[in-house]
């Protein structure tokens, strides 16, 4: 899946405001009326609620690591949210993310186990250089994922689904006690969603490009693919209990749909994801550098502004607050930096093993290698790693901005971002 990266239309570009007591780039502008939580009233009863669910945050990463059973309990106190308690059973799970959180160690792994795909999309590269993982490759990858102390696995392509292997992955990630999520095209055919019911993932995006079946066609290169797609949706609402979200990547050739595909999200009881398409010109791994798919800066500002709106009405949009403010500043201003710790909070890993700092930027270090994990760790691979988050312009991937509330959780508790970030649940 791709997202964007330019100054659109050689615009006069403002600069970002300063950055917030935590460093932080794309926390949300204050001043925007109805777009953050502190809008709706300061009163004694809420500040007293921060105050609590700040402490509880603070003192949630030693409970975990001390004890999962106080864990489940401190998290029962804070919520009732079932997705979350139902987290909270998985005491491995558990530790490790309050290790995370105490050591700052990884929170994601985002593992592209194929580069296969049945579908051929103009604003990835991905299906053009097919390779396939090695089931044990897959396996030592999600070992040492655990390792070095990761809470979540993203199980990623290609389409994933056509890893021979895919499903005895995820039950493997389950049985660590990974956060597990899969991201999917929705295409193939439907005994894999049945298969895929069957296991203990806890979450799934599907990509879902638009509601006119001529503009799916031409993105996906298919036939058919939209009512596949619908097909795919309805089965898993009814056959699974995961966390479903639909995933619209704004593009020239299906901008414009942003209300109608949250409302149709919206029929089925699911959320949406938003996302402006990633575009650099030249030196990224998975962005698109096609100038054709880009779409108007106004088209995507419209976007993300029914985004922030629907989410505020109905809840029903997937990314948090941030994220939306955060691109809505960064079109508009076309500064794409932010507080990113790529490689030390999260990391990709492509489809031959190769460890990135993320998706657009492998290193050249395989992570199956025996020395990986103390090489990971020696001060030389950190400079290299900042050197290349230092050189990057920045990005709009949702997966890896909606991480950062979570990256000084301890230090710094971000008691609106990690409310805002933990809606989709
Ligand atoms: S469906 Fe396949 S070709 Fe299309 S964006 Fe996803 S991985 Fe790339
Ligand atoms: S900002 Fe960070 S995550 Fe985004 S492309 Fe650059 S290095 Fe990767």
């Amino acid at each position: 899946m791709v997202t964007a990266h330019r100054s659109f239309d050689g615009q006069h570009v403002e600069p970002l405001p300063a950055r917030n007591g935590r460093g932080n780039h794309f926390h949300k502008d204050k001043t925007e009326k109805g777009t953050n939580r502190e809008d709706r009233g300061t009163d004694l009863g809420q500040v007293l609620r921060k105050k609590t669910m700040r402490t509880a945050i603070r003192a949630f990463p030693v409970l975990a690591v001390l004890s999962p059973y106080l864990a489940r309990l401190s998290v029962r106190a804070v919520t009732s949210n079932r997705r979350i308690l139902g987290l909270m059973q998985r005491e491995k799970g558990v530790r490790r993310f309050g290790v995370s959180i105490l050591k700052e160690r990884p929170l994601l792994s985002q593992i592209h186990i194929t580069s296969y795909c049945n579908q051929a999309c103009p604003m990835c590269n991905l299906w053009k250089n097919p390779v396939m993982m090695g089931y044990e490759d897959a396996i030592r990858i999600l070992d040492i994922s655990a390792e070095m102390g990761v809470f979540m696995a993203n199980i990623t392509g290609g389409e994933p689904l056509l890893h021979p292997k895919v499903f005895e992955i995820i039950d493997y990630a389950s049985k660590l006690q990974f956060f597990v999520h899969l991201n999917t095209n929705g295409t193939v055919p439907v005994e894999y969603f049945k298969r895929l019911a069957q296991t203990e993932l806890d979450s799934i995006s599907i990509s879902f490009h638009s509601l006119k079946p001529e503009r799916y066609e031409r993105i996906t290169g298919r036939e058919d693919r939209l009512e596949k797609v619908i097909r795919t949706i309805d089965y898993m609402r009814e056959n699974s209990d995961f966390h479903i979200a639909l995933a619209y990547v704004i593009t020239s050739y299906n901008s414009g749909e942003t209300e109608e595909i949250m409302e149709f999200a919206k029929s089925k009881g699911i959320p949406a994801k938003i996302l402006p398409v990633m575009f650099s010109p030249t030196d990224r791994e998975s962005s698109t550098s096609n100038y054709d798919l880009l779409p108007e800066r106004s088209e995507l500002l419209e976007a993300i502004e029914k985004a922030i709106q629907f989410k505020q009405k109905e809840g029903t949009t997937n990314e948090s607050f941030n994220f939306y403010n955060f691109c809505k500043k960064a079109i508009e201003t076309g500064t794409y930096k932010w507080d990113c710790k790529a490689g030390e909070r999260f990391f990709t890993v492509s489809p031959d093993c190769r460890f990135g700092i993320c998706q657009d930027f492998p290193t050249g270090k395989k992570i199956t290698d025996k020395d990986f994990i103390q090489v990971w760790k020696s001060e030389s691979f950190r400079k290299k790693m900042d050197a290349m988050r230092r050189k990057c312009a920045g990005c709009l991937w949702n997966c890896y901005l909606d991480l950062e509330p979570l990256q000084n959780l301890f230090k710094d508790p971000p008691v609106d971002d990690l409310l805002s970030t933990i809606n989709p649940f």
